[in-house]
C-alpha cells in the first residue's frame, strides 16, 4: 500500500513534456543515473549533476517512496575521442593498473560526494563487476537479429533497428537517422568494418597494447561503453523501470543507445521516465573535463583558483547550486556564489532562531490568524515547488519568504499570539525537513567535534548493522568490543542501535 499522498509531475525527455509520475508499483520507485567514469578527479559539473539526483531520491523517500537507487561506476569502456578507453589511457599515464586508477578515482569521487552530504545510492554496480551480464546482451540483441560481427566486433545495426521499430531512434535525444547518416558523411567519418556510419560497438575487440579485456564468444576484447548501463540497470531493476537520469550531455548518444540495446535484447522499454540535469558553465561554457575549461571543487573550496576571489565552504557552493532548477544551466560566477554564501548563511542562522522559539500556548485561544493561514500557504507552496519537477528554485525562495515571519516573530513586529502554536511547530519541522533532509544541507558552523562524532557513529554502527544482517558476528563484536574499549557503549533495542559514552 502506498502511503504516498504527493502528486508529482516531471519533465520527461523522453516525450517533451512534463508528466504526471505514475511508478510501475505504487510506493516504490526504481532509479537509474549513470555515474562517473573514474579515470581522474571528479569535478563540479559532475557534482552538480549528482547532487540534483541525491535530491530527487531524498525528495522521493521524504514523501514516502520506497527508492531502489543504482548509480554505476564506469570503469571500462568509456573511449576518448581517439578511440582509447579512457580508463587505460589514465592507467598509461600514471603507469598503475586500471584498477588502481580506478579504485582512487572512486574513493576521491565518494569522499566529495560525502563533502557534499549526497546520500550514497542502493547500489552502485561497476561495470567491470558485470561482464558476463553485458556479455550476454550482446547475444540477446545478436539472436534478434541487431547485432552483427566483424572480425572479432561485435555492431549494433541502427538501420535495422529503426526500421523494426520506426521512430524510436533519436526520439529521445531528438536527432533524426537521415540527419545523422549525412552528418558523418559529410564529416567523412570512418565507417571502418561497420555496415553503416551510425552503427554502433556493443562489443570492441582488443587491440595490442589494450589492457583491460576479457574472453567473449567473439573475441578477447571490452563491451561498448553503452552497453554497462542497459545491463546493469536491467539486472537490478528489472527490464522496465520507473526513472533513468543522467547529465543533458549524456542524451545521444549514450541514452539513446541504451534504449536500442534494451529494445533490440528484449523487446522492452528501459524506462518510463527520463530525467536529464543541465550543465553546470564555467565562464558561460560547459564545464569539462576534456577541454581544460574546469575549476575542481577543492580549488573552489581554498580559493585557489583565477575564477574565484576567495574560497567558497561546500554547503554554499551546494546551496549554490539549489538556487537553480536542475534543468536549468547554471553558471558559476563569483558574484552568484557571494550572493549564495549569504543566502545559506541567512537560512541556517533563520532556521536555529525558529528552533528555539517557545509556542505561545499560555494565552493560546485556539483561532487561526491571517498569519497562520498565510504561513500554512506558504509551505504548501515549498512542497508544491518540489512536487513540480523538484523545483529547488521555489522551494528554497519559499522557505525565505517563511523565514521573513521567523524574523518578525523574533524581533517582535509579529506579535507571537499571531502564529499558533501547532503552526510553529508545524513551522519548525519543515524548516528542518526541507534543510537537512531534503536539501541535505548542513550546519557548518555547528560542525564542530559533536557534529564529527555523529556522523563517525552514524557510519560505524552503519557498518555494524551491514554485517550483522549477513550475520557476521565477527565483524559485529570486534566493532562493539572495540568502541566498548573507548567508553563508549552500544545498545541494541527493538528501535534500533542506540550509543552512549561513558
Ligand atoms: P562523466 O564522468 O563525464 O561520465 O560524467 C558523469 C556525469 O556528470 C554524467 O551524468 C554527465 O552528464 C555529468 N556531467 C558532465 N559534465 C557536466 C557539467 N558540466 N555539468 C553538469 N553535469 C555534467
Ligand atoms: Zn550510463
Amino acid at each position: 500500500m502506498s502511503t504516498v499522498e504527493h502528486t508529482i509531475k516531471l519533465y520527461n525527455s523522453l516525450k517533451g513534456q512534463k508528466e504526471e509520475f505514475k511508478p510501475l508499483h505504487p510506493g516504490y520507485v526504481g532509479m537509474y543515473v549513470c555515474g562517473p567514469t573514474v579515470y581522474s578527479d571528479v569535478h563540479l559539473g559532475n557534482c552538480r549533476t549528482f547532487t540534483s539526483f541525491d535530491i530527487i531520491y531524498r525528495y522521493l523517500m521524504h514523501i514516502g517512496y520506497k527508492v531502489r537507487y543504482v548509480r554505476n561506476i564506469t570503469d571500462v569502456g568509456h573511449l576518448t575521442d581517439e578511440g582509447e578507453d579512457r580508463m587505460s589511457k589514465g592507467a598509461r599515464v600514471a603507469q598503475l593498473e586500471p584498477m588502481e586508477v580506478a579504485q582512487k578515482y572512486t574513493v576521491g569521487f565518494h569522499d566529495m560526494m560525502r563533502i557534499f552530504n549526497t546520500l550514497p545510492p542502493s547500489i552502485e554496480p561497476r561495470a567491470t563487476g558485470h561482464i558476463p551480464e553485458q556479455i550476454k546482451m550482446v547475444q540477446d540483441i545478436m539472436e534478434r537479429g541487431y547485432g552483427y560481427e566483424r572480425n572479432g566486433s561485435v555492431y549494433f545495426n541502427v538501420r535495422k533497428f529503426d526500421q523494426e521499430n520506426p521512430g524510436v531512434y533519436g526520439n529521445l535525444s531528438g536527432r533524426v537517422l537521415d540527419d545523422l547518416l549525412a552528418e558523418s558523411r559529410e564529416g567523412l567519418k570512418s565507417q571502418g568494418e561497420k555496415d553503416n556510419p551510425v552503427d554502433f560497438a556493443i562489443w570492441m575487440k582488443a587491440r595490442s597494447g589494450d589492457i583491460m579485456v576479457w574472453e567473449s564468444p567473439w573475441s578477447v576484447g571490452f563491451p561498448g561503453w553503452h552497453l554497462e548501463c542497459s545491463a546493469m540497470s536491467t539486472k537490478y531493476l528489472g527490464q522496465t523501470f520507473d526513472i533513468h537520469g543522467g547529465g543533458n550531455d549524456l542524451k545521444f548518444p549514450h541514452h539513446e543507445n541504451e534504449i536500442a540495446q534494451n529494445l533490440g535484447s528484449c523487446g522492452c522499454t528501459p524506462a518510463n521516465y527520463w530525467l536529464h540535469a543541465n550543465m553546470l558553465l564555467l565562464n558561460g561554457k560547459k564545464m569539462s573535463k576534456s577541454d581544460g575549461n574546469t575549476i575542481t571543487p577543492m580549488e573552489l573550496f581554498t580559493g585557489e583558483s583565477p575564477f574565484v576571489t576567495k574560497g567558497y565552504s561546500p554547503m554554499v557552493v551546494k546551496f549554490f547550486m539549489l538556487m537553480a532548477h536542475y534543468r536549468s544551466t547554471l553558471d558559476i560566477t563569483d558574484e552568484a556564489l557571494q550572493a549564495a554564501e549569504k543566502g545559506f548563511r541567512r537560512l541556517m542562522e533563520t532556521n536555529s532562531i525558529l528552533q528555539k522559539m517557545d509556542p505561545h500556548t499560555a494565552d493560546f485561544d485556539g483561532s487561526e490568524s491571517d498569519t497562520d493561514r498565510t504561513i500554512l500557504r506558504l509551505i504548501d507552496e515549498a512542497y508544491a515547488g518540489m512536487d513540480d519537477d523538484f523545483n529547488t528554485a521555489i522551494a528554497l525562495a519559499t522557505l525565505n519568504e517563511l523565514g521573513s515571519y521567523v524574523h518578525k516573530l523574533a524581533n517582535q513586529q509579529l506579535d507571537h499570539t499571531e502564529v499558533a502554536p501547532w503552526v510553529l511547530e508545524r513551522l519548525k519541522t519543515i524548516f528542518n525537513a526541507f534543510i537537512f533532509d531534503i536539501f541535505g544541507l548542513n550546519d557548518e558552523a555547528d560542525g564542530g567535534d559533536d557534529g564529527t562524532v555523529d556522523g563517525l557513529m552514524q557510519l560505524i554502527l552503519d557498518i555494524r548493522a551491514a554485517a550483522r544482517a549477513q550475520k557476521d558476528w565477527g565483524t559485529s563484536d570486534k566493532i562493539r568490543d572495540g568502541l566498548a574499549a573507548v567508553g563508549i557503549a552500544v545498545k541494541d533495542g527493538k528501535e534500533g542501535t542506540n550509543w552512549t559514552k561513558g
